[in-house]
């Protein structure tokens, strides 16, 4: 792979610098810097460079991504949607494979380049899903870093059969073990919890747990996550999902939790739903807590909303959060980059020599322009090669 010299960019927004590229890594960020004998040169033309951003919650299995148009007529519960989805599956028209490949390559093509995908675990598809989006994994591999979590939709000790099948997504390629509501799901939150960390333990891979149980509810399953994370050394490893109790509980009872999971270094995962109270940013940042961002499903059975464009799901989370501030915008963006890369556990992540050469380069002045015009991909560079011009591929 020949070196590759960026010149004339501005790096998160600061002064104008080139970026030289090699072997895959940044080499050297500075003015001036000389075009190396035998490499291509890129023309930056003073745009803003950010590094390769990151999807950190999504679901590439579920989606109708590319596929007609979805016609949505599901109840309004999330088991409604569950069993939805369940049968939608058997009729078997879905072709996890093709649909995951089709959104990570738009993922790519917005400069997306590390990714947290789930992927569903249970009796009726067993590890078919899990097996589609290990090939989309392995197909991008030169391009994109993707973390798989083994993701129980349907329940794990519910679901007789369901924890082998996570034992072997596991063994079979899986890197991270998912959950979900272990009170409204399961219906036994201490048993479904013990199960989902014994995997943990055997396995040695992270958790990552859809948390969208209400108020005290979810308030008593975090605490056992929270326990469990104590009490097994799985400090930094631990991601809770959503964790919408965090924005509808008492703020003397947040605000412990809070304290206790910036001591556990257990992140949170956050989509900003309109439609759901959301741990707030501000107060989770305050207390040091980890927040990063995710599309979670992205036009599926379950919603016919967003878009692989981290930068729209930043413009998201500010909206939610009420951030107008230059520097609260930032935090939306840190959302979606070095934050995601903190929580997800992705290493060598920056604009920084010595870390993968990945960047992305868009028309805005500033972060916060960036955040919320969510301008052009205008060129998109993954593990030192570019990957897509104007939002295409190459
Ligand atoms: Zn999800």
């Amino acid at each position: 792979m020949p070196d590759l010299l960026i010149q004339n960019i501005r790096p998160l927004g600061g002064a104008a610098s080139d970026i030289l590229l090699r072997d895959g890594r940044i080499a050297a960020i500075g003015p001036d810097q000389p075009v190396p004998p035998g490499g291509a040169v890129e023309h930056g033309a003073g745009a803003l460079a950010l590094p390769g951003l990151i999807e950190g919650h999504t679901h590439l299995d579920k989606t109708l991504w590319g596929g007609p148009w979805y016609r949505n007529a599901v109840g309004p519960t999330r088991l409604d949607r569950i069993e939805n989805e369940r049968a939608w599956r058997a009729a078997g028209t879905h072709d996890a494979g093709a649909r995951s490949l089709a959104l990570a390559r738009d993922f790519l093509a917005h400069g997306t380049t590390r990714m947290r995908s789930h992927a569903d675990i249970d009796t009726e598809i067993g590890l078919a899903h899990l097996r589609a989006t290990l090939r989309t994994r392995e197909a991008l591999d030169a391009a994109m870093e993707m973390q798989i979590v083994a993701f129980p939709q349907s329940g794990l000790t519910n679901r007789p059969g369901t924890e082998a099948l996570m034992d072997a997504a596991l063994a079979e390629g899986a890197d991270v073990v998912g959950g979900i509501d272990p009170c409204a799901i399961d219906r036994d939150p201490v048993r479904c919890l013990d199960a989902t960390f014994a995997l943990a333990t055997r396995h040695g891979r992270p958790v990552d747990i859809h948390l969208h149980e209400p108020g005290e509810m979810g308030a008593f399953s975090l605490d056992l996550i929270l326990e469990r994370t104590a009490a097994l050394g799985m400090q930094g490893r631990v991601v809770v999902s959503h964790g919408f109790c965090l924005g509808a509980i008492a703020e003397r009872d947040r605000d412990a939790l809070l304290a206790r999971m910036a001591r556990l270094q257990v992140a949170i995962a956050t989509t900003a739903p309109a439609s759901a109270p959301v741990p707030p940013l501000a107060v989770c940042r305050a207390a040091g807590v980890t927040v990063f961002g995710g599309n979670d499903g992205i036009r599926d059975t379950w919603t016919p909303y967003a878009r692989p464009d981290m930068l729209d799901r930043a413009m998201h989370i500010g909206l939610r959060n009420a951030l107008r501030r230059d520097d609260e915008l930032e935090w939306a963006l840190d959302c979606v980059t070095a934050a995601a890369a903190h929580g997800c556990g992705f290493v060598g992540y920056g604009l920084a020599p010595g870390n993968r050469g990945d960047l992305v380069l868009v028309d805005a002045a500033t972060l916060a322009e960036a955040v919320v015009t969510a301008p052009p991909r205008r060129l998109v560079v993954a593990a030192g090669r570019v990957v897509a011009r104007e939002g295409t591929l190459v």
